[in-house]
């Protein structure tokens, strides 16, 4: 019986390493539905080379060129923001949900409702929307697993039937490609800098986080509602090698680690023939040509990211959806050429320091409260950061 499968963000980089490995073993995967935002001719060429049964374009300008280039295939296409959720309910048994930031929570949740297993690169609904993301899942009977390399890295180590005794989780993190750099030089960052990332590939936002470090602070906040810890119990820790992927600590002092290549194929392949393995292009890991592995804190002073994002978790409630939504504008000014590296955190701590809701108990108080604080970033890029 081939695994039924549906991308959302079908022409990211997540969604591109997800069909590379379907399209290694056609005969074990067929494709029901791919989405994009807009890149219609990635779209069209991946529908068509895996006969995928729908297409669906998210920016609805864009249907008729992609209606062009699927003309005589037989493959149906759609458009618009709602379409991309009926394709999340079109009941694939996977489904991948690598669309990028907020954009992505609406579909995550038409397919976590279907039931079936959602594999959840995209963090930021987690981030935003947490509990009732993971509410959602218990209720419908949907399987949730992880993409992103730390919380596949936990997932595999986790002993989820005796979490109590689990003491730690490590958060591996590579730093980022100014690691060593001091703030004076940081100022002066430009898009195509922070987008160079030493170990990952990976799209312009998810980048810029790994330069600010934002990343680990949301995946921090992605890893309390994935794994039933205590907050304190979730550690940073710089490892620039990226091996590690990070690693799990029980009370006997012993740690449980996950290392693998620096490619996302490896936790999609996981989640792909979860609970069976399936074998990835990957070479195996040369130990004596690595020769070390190494460790060290995370800076707080030049990445005030992390201190954002733990504060966020500590407080609850609506803090981090605020700091998401501030995020998300300020990596998008930063991208634009508006802002200077350091002022994403700063619209960020702004942002939060101006806006206190109560938490949201629905998913339209989360829409509200990411709305307002998208409109109090945007006056303050508008405006300029202090
Ligand atoms: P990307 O920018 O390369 O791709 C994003 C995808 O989402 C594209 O297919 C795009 O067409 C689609 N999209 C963008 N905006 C949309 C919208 N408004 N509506 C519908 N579709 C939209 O991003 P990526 O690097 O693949 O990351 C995707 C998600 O996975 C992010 O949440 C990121 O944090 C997470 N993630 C990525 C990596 C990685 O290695 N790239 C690793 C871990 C987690
Ligand atoms: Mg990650």
């Amino acid at each position: 019986m081939k695994r039924s499968v549906t991308i959302l963000g079908a022409t990211g980089s997540v969604g591109g390493s997800t069909l590379d490995l379907i399209e290694r073993e056609p005969d074990r995967f067929e494709v029901i539905a791919l989405t994009a935002n807009s890149d219609v001719e990635k779209l069209a060429a991946a529908a068509i080379r895996t006969g995928a049964r729908h297409a669906v374009v998210a920016d609805e300008s864009c249907l008729p060129a992609l209606r062009d280039r699927l003309a005589g295939t037989g493959i149906p296409c759609a458009g618009g923001a709602e379409a991309v959720c009926d394709a999340a309910r079109m009941g694939a048994d996977w489904t991948m949900a690598a669309i990028v930031g907020l954009a992505g929570l609406g579909s995550a949740m038409a397919a976590i409702e279907r039931g079936g297993t959602v594999v959840l690169a995209n963090k930021e609904p987690l981030v935003s929307a947490g509990d009732l993301v993971t509410a959602a899942a218990r209720r419908h009977g949907a399987t949730l697993l992880p993409a992103d390399s730390e919380h596949n890295a936990i997932f595999q180590c986790f002993d989820f039937e005796r979490p109590e005794r689990v003491r730690r989780i490590i958060l591996t993190a590579s730093g980022g490609p100014f690691r060593d750099w001091d703030l004076e030089a940081m100022r002066g960052v430009t898009p195509s800098q922070a987008c160079a990332h030493p170990n990952w590939s990976m799209g312009a936002k998810i980048s810029v986080d790994s330069a600010t470090m934002m990343n680990k602070g949301l995946e921090l906040i992605e890893a309390a509602r994935l794994f039933p810890v205590a907050n304190d119990a979730l550690e940073i820790l710089v490892h620039r090698q990226s091996v590690i992927h990070s690693m799990v600590e029980y009370v006997d002092g012993s740690v449980l680690a996950q290392m693998g290549p620096s490619d996302m194929r490896v936790p999609i392949a996981h989640t792909l023939a979860w609970p069976d393995r399936m074998a990835t292009p990957m070479p195996p890991l040369d130990f004596v040509a690595m020769a070390r592995l190494d460790f060290e804190a995370p800076d707080a002073v030049r990445f005030p990211a992390l201190r954002l994002a733990r504060e966020a978790l500590e407080a609850g409630g609506a803090r981090p959806a605020i700091l998401n939504a501030a995020n998300e504008v300020a990596v998008a000014a930063f991208l634009a050429g508006r802002l200077n590296f350091l002022e994403i955190a700063a619209i960020s701590a702004d942002t939060l320091d101006r806006y206190d809701p109560v938490a949201p108990e629905s998913l339209e108080a989360v829409w509200a409260i990411d709305a307002e604080a998208r409109r109090i970033a945007g006056e303050r890029v508008k405006d300029g950061v202090a």
